[in-house]
């Protein structure tokens, strides 16, 4: 089915993010719908959001092999916590072909490389699978994402859909308290932002602050450009 963007982009902005989520089914197969997460810090309020609306919807978490612990063990808890139908998604490029290319630290001698085939490429592999894209990413958290739209097509010619696009960090705080969700266990250690280990540090600001993330100007894995 051929779906005007800008209407249904116009429908969305007037419906709160759940309406916003059953809306979609009416343009597109809800089979053929998919929810990626990191598994980041305040991740479970958006996954309860879209899968007690499509509990069989796939949820992508890209295995980057670069994760904290702690990230592994909270997507456990919170796959586990919400019965979630997890694909955890493998590099086609091994860590030795990888360090071979790049030298034994390839998220400091080229970031968006490691990027590239770690996180951009096996999401663009298994997107072929899929018609629609569910994304929890939020306006707010960096200037790149400050003038996406609800519905979208990315320069991969994917389509997304970002649900909560407009939500601020308090309505993701609350979301998270009323249904008595987790967070990310590192968090409380003053985390806000969390990716793969080498390339997270302390933040230093509110709960959208990606500050902690690669550093200098680089502040997207390039899944989301
Ligand atoms: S976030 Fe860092 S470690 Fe993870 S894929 Fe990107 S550059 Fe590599």
């Amino acid at each position: 089915m051929s779906v005007n963007h800008n209407q249904l982009n116009g429908m969305l902005d007037l419906l709160p993010a759940e309406q916003r989520v059953t809306k979609i089914a009416e343009h597109f197969n809800s089979s053929r719908l998919a929810i990626s997460s990191s598994f980041g810090t305040f991740s479970a309020g958006f996954l309860h959001l879209v899968t007690k609306i499509y509990p069989e919807i796939p949820v992508l978490f890209l295995d980057t092999g670069f994760h904290f612990e702690e990230t592994l063990k909270f997507r456990d808890e919170v796959t586990e916590l919400l019965g979630l139908n997890l694909i955890n998604l493998k590099p086609a490029v091994s860590k030795s072909q990888l360090f071979s290319e790049l030298g034994a630290e390839p998220f400091k001698s080229n970031p968006d490389r490691c990027c590239q085939v770690n996180k951009v490429d096996p999401m663009d592999l298994i997107l072929n699978d899929y018609d629609l894209w569910i994304s929890g990413i939020r306006s707010s958290q960096t200037s790149n994402r400050t003038n996406l739209s609800y519905l979208t097509t990315n320069i991969r010619n994917q389509t997304k859909f970002h649900p909560i696009l407009d939500w601020t960090s308090k309505q993701v705080w609350d979301y998270l308290q009323e249904y008595e969700l987790p967070v990310h266990p590192l968090f409380e250690k003053g985390f806000t932002s969390i990716g793969c280990e080498p390339c997270t540090s302390l933040g230093s600001g509110d709960a959208d602050d990606r500050s902690g993330r690669w550093g200098g100007d680089k502040n997207e894995c390039g899944l989301h450009l």
